[in-house]
């Protein structure tokens, strides 16, 4: 007999769904907890049930979040893809799908994690083709060396160059404010999001303060120091 998945086994389901609980460990906790908070709500499952969940839920967030740190292939970044040995862009990497039309044994690959977290690149998602260490990755199959290079990311559906001049950050950053002190949050959450990708930060030294800044040796009197590629985990 036909049973409907109820929002339980949806709940259960998701315990084992290791690529999107590495691969996107934010989304995954925000939609488990509002399950399990449904369930309740709905009298599916009792308190002590629910805060059970709950527990489980921010405790394999945590261990996911730790797991992942050091991954720097973001769901949400789109990457040049570039062969070591010659320095050519060889394809591009978006939503962790690599495209590389003009080199059929690189095209259609997927970057997912396994069961321990690993990221890996996988051919039609059974073929194991190496781990992906950082923005590196050696293909097990063609022995090719390639780099991931941060170029863009996903905002609204959208691919949004990554801000690599560092005039361009401080005038995004100033919109930003203006746009906060004009209480447009949506408008300020859009313009925070382009700097949180952005290849430049704020000097944590001086921080930019007017006095300390023209004698700062972190950022040589720029104010702004070059950003790491951001982790999947924030
Ligand atoms: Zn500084």
């Amino acid at each position: 007999m036909f049973h409907a998945p109820t929002d339980r086994d949806s709940f259960r389901f998701a315990l084992s769904y290791h690529q999107q609980i590495y691969g996107m460990p934010g989304t995954w906790r925000t939609d488990q907890l509002r399950k399990a908070a449904e369930l309740l709500k709905a009298g599916a499952v009792d308190e002590v049930e629910f805060l059970e969940m709950r527990d489980l839920v921010i405790s394999m967030h945590a261990h996911a979040i730790e797991r992942v740190a050091s991954d720097r292939v973001h769901a949400l970044g789109f990457y040049h893809v570039i062969d070591e040995s010659n320095g050519a862009v060889v394809g591009v990497l978006e939503r962790r799908h690599l495209a590389a039309r003009q080199h059929p044994h690189l095209d259609a690959l997927r970057a997912d994690h396994d069961a321990d977290g690993q990221l890996r690149m996988m051919e039609a998602r059974i073929v194991d083709r190496g781990a992906i260490d950082g923005l590196t990755w050696t293909d097990a199959k063609g022995g090719g060396a390639y780099r991931f290079h941060l170029v863009g990311h996903l905002q609204n559906g959208r691919i949004t160059p990554r801000i690599i001049d560092p005039d361009h950050y401080r005038l995004v950053r100033d919109l930003a404010r203006e746009a906060l002190a004009a209480g447009d949050q949506a408008r300020a959450d859009q313009l925070k999001g382009r700097l949180h990708w952005a290849a430049w930060a704020r000097c944590p030294v001086c921080r930019e303060r007017f006095d300390l800044v023209d004698d700062c040796e972190a950022c040589a009197g720029q104010g702004l120091v070059p950003a790491p590629v951001p982790s999947p985990g924030w």
